[in-house]
């Protein structure tokens, strides 16, 4: 029997979205968008360009979608763009290439995928995705301003990460999940499309993240890895689901998420403070503490006013410093706010899972999630197990992106 009627597993049954891909690596990402679309009963008319047919097979889409790929202007009868375009409740330009913004942007309509959004009245979801240095380029950026500013057209991405060649920035294609519910949000009524972005309204959420940096003297410090993109991330899905976010950040190079309010520390002694103050003497400010911070355990006994001179052998004195979330475990009376601690270790499998175990009972967290450091720290992508009392639940592998929307399902789930 077919569904004709939206329903909460099948949100888009009855809806026509024109999936254009456009020639990048990301390419593939848009495979597994076209299937949450069709999963969510969804109508998904793909068209590709033709350098995006040299990155992922129309076969591949056609299969999925149950429609054949268009990529011609001039293959069958009629005007198809026009047609298209008619038919379409949303077009989505999923990887979109520096040079499918440009033809845009200069209004050119010089292929199917351009001349369907030059006949759109719809609304267009516009997923960026291309090497850093083209992306900040100036023409880029003009070009992406001027097609913000057109009525019903919105962009998702590009996020900062690992692109295509490997090198750190941004340019990296949103996740699918998140391109798929920004389509939810633009197609369905309020009602339905808002669930998910108010999921967490009304409720403060604190994330820390990064590293922090200890200093010996006025020039060298001691600190870690840690990138900060696993909790720039939670602090970012968290306040797409509604949350108010207050994000406590050691130094770290990243751009603070939309509608994230940022507190910049550095040593382990001001995220102390940071977090006394975010949080209030009974911890009453706050509804779920994430900490993923990689917190220094140790300090410089001082931190001395001048250069440290080249003198022989030098001995670092250092002094323990205090277990921020252990104290906040300890000092939690009531059940809130939620805390959920991290454990990098460098064990796997079960004895990764018996470590995070102890952290719960040593920490008095409601969970801890445990990565394996190779896994963990500075990576795009990762894998973690989420361990509470009585459960454990795998998270990823994916993107950190990806592994922050199953790690924020689970405080949607705790705080109800
Ligand atoms: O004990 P371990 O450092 O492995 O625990 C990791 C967890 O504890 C993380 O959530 C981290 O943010 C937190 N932590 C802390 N203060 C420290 C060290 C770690 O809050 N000094």
């Amino acid at each position: 029997m077919t569904e004709t009627n939206p329903s909460a597993s099948q949100p888009l049954v009855g809806k026509q979205i024109t999936l254009c891909i456009t020639g990048s690596v990301a390419a593939y990402k848009a495979v597994l968008l076209a299937r949450l679309l069709v999963r969510a009963g969804a109508v998904v008319q793909a068209v590709m360009t033709r350098s995006a047919a040299r990155f992922v097979g129309p076969a591949t889409l056609s299969g999925l979608t149950g429609q054949p790929v268009l990529t011609d202007m001039f293959a069958g009868a009629g005007e198809p763009h026009v047609e298209l375009a008619k038919r379409s409740d949303l077009i989505a330009v999923v990887p979109a290439t520096a040079d499918v913004l440009g033809r845009l942007s200069g209004g050119r309509a010089d292929d199917l995928v351009t001349a369907t959004l030059m006949c759109s009245r719809c609304s267009v979801l516009i997923a960026p995705a291309m090497h850093p240095a083209m992306w900040t380029h100036p023409l880029t950026q003009s070009n992406a301003e001027r097609l913000k500013g057109l009525a019903g057209w919105r962009f998702i991405g590009p996020e900062i990460g690992e692109v295509a060649s490997g090198e750190q920035g941004v340019g990296r294609l949103a996740e699918p999940e998140q391109i798929f519910d920004a389509i939810c949000e633009a197609l369905l009524p309020a009602g339905m499309a808002s669930r998910r972005s108010l999921e967490l309204q009304g409720r403060h959420v604190v994330v820390t993240a990064g590293p922090t940096v200890e200093d010996l003297d006025t020039v060298r410090s001691l600190t870690n890895r840690s990138s900060g993109k696993m909790g720039f991330a939670i602090a970012q899905s968290a306040s797409r689901r509604g949350a108010r976010v207050t994000l406590i950040a050691g130094p770290v190079a990243l751009p603070t998420p939309a509608g994230v309010l940022r507190v910049d520390v550095r040593s382990a002694l001001d995220m102390q403070a940071a977090l006394e103050s975010v949080l209030g003497v009974r911890l009453e400010k706050a509804d779920a503490l994430v900490m993923c911070a990689a917190v220094a355990d140790y300090r410089p006994v001082s931190s001395e006013p001048t250069k440290i001179k080249r003198s022989g052998e030098l001995v670092l004195r250092l002094v323990q410093n205090p277990d921020l979330l252990a104290e906040i475990g300890r000092r939690r009376g009531s059940p809130a706010p939620l805390l959920i601690g991290f454990a990098v270790e460098s064990a796997t499998g079960a004895e990764l899972v018996a470590l995070a175990r102890g952290k719960l009972a040593s920490k008095r967290v409601d969970a801890v999630i445990a990565n394996t450091d190779r896994e963990a720290i500075g990576t795009d992508d990762t894998r973690a197990v989420l361990v509470t009392r009585d459960a454990e639940r795998a998270m990823g592998p994916g993107s950190k992106s990806l592994v922050a929307e199953q790690i924020v399902d689970f405080v949607v789930e705790r705080l109800g």
